[in-house]
């Protein structure tokens, strides 16, 4: 079970999921803004966080960055189907994933269990990884580039290790979607390139001229030879 903090000002949404989480006996710390959110986070150190968008004063995006500066906690960020937004927006936030209002309360919890499955610690024992400079270890996921520890998020030690872990073949955005994710619900594949250029950013040399993580065009993404 899990700490998990709710950040929604509509009181009976932010209820709802606080009642839905609490069923399956997580802890659950509730915020209706982003001061009592970036208050939360820092006393309580949540390993999940339920994001709303829609926030008065300091929105969602803007709570999503300001946690990304010194915490790798999964964020969840939840969005209106009204609002013309652009969603990749939040996860360029440093956002893992989102999950779009009105949503099924099932569907958030299928989410929620995906994160916490892969993100628990005490899991199977899997070998380390290594492609090149990067060592991945599954373990205590930590991803080293020539020794060097580098922070990732959630999604992209999932995506890193998805990768590394079938080198030679090339995976399809969805098959990397299914790989963080599970096979519950519709992803948007652009939330892949996000995150790769995410990845880009913190392993490669030369992020432009990518060595590690190669693009396939029209068909995803592999390791590179390194
Ligand atoms: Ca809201």
């Amino acid at each position: 079970m899990a700490t998990i903090l709710v950040v929604e000002d509509e009181v009976d949404i932010g209820n709802l999921i606080r009642a839905h989480l609490e069923a399956d006996g997580h802890t659950v710390h509730q915020a209706f803004d982003g001061p009592g959110a970036l208050a939360l986070v820092e006393a309580h150190s949540p390993q999940l966080i339920i994001l709303d968008w829609m926030l008065p004063g300091l929105d969602g995006l803007a709570v999503c960055r300001r946690i990304r500066e010194a915490h790798l906690v999964p964020i969840i960020m939840l969005t209106a189907r009204a609002e013309e937004i652009d969603r990749v927006l939040g996860l360029e936030a440093g956002a893992d994933d989102y999950v779009v209002k009105p949503f099924r309360p099932a569907e958030l919890r299928s989410r929620i269990r995906a994160v916490l499955r892969r993100s628990g610690t005490g899991g199977r024992v899997e070998s380390v990884l290594s492609a090149g400079p990067i060592t991945l270890d599954p373990g205590p996921r930590e991803v080293r580039r020539d020794g060097e520890t580098i922070a990732l998020t959630f999604s992209e030690f999932e995506l890193l290790q998805s990768l590394m872990s079938d080198p030679k073949r090339v995976h399809s955005r969805h098959d990397l979607l299914r790989a963080i994710w599970g096979d519950s619900a519709y992803r948007d594949p652009r939330a892949i390139d996000v995150h790769v250029r995410h990845l880009r950013e913190k392993l490669e040399a030369v992020p432009e001229d990518p060595q590690l993580i190669v693009t396939v065009r029209g068909a995803g993404y592999r390791i590179g030879e390194t």
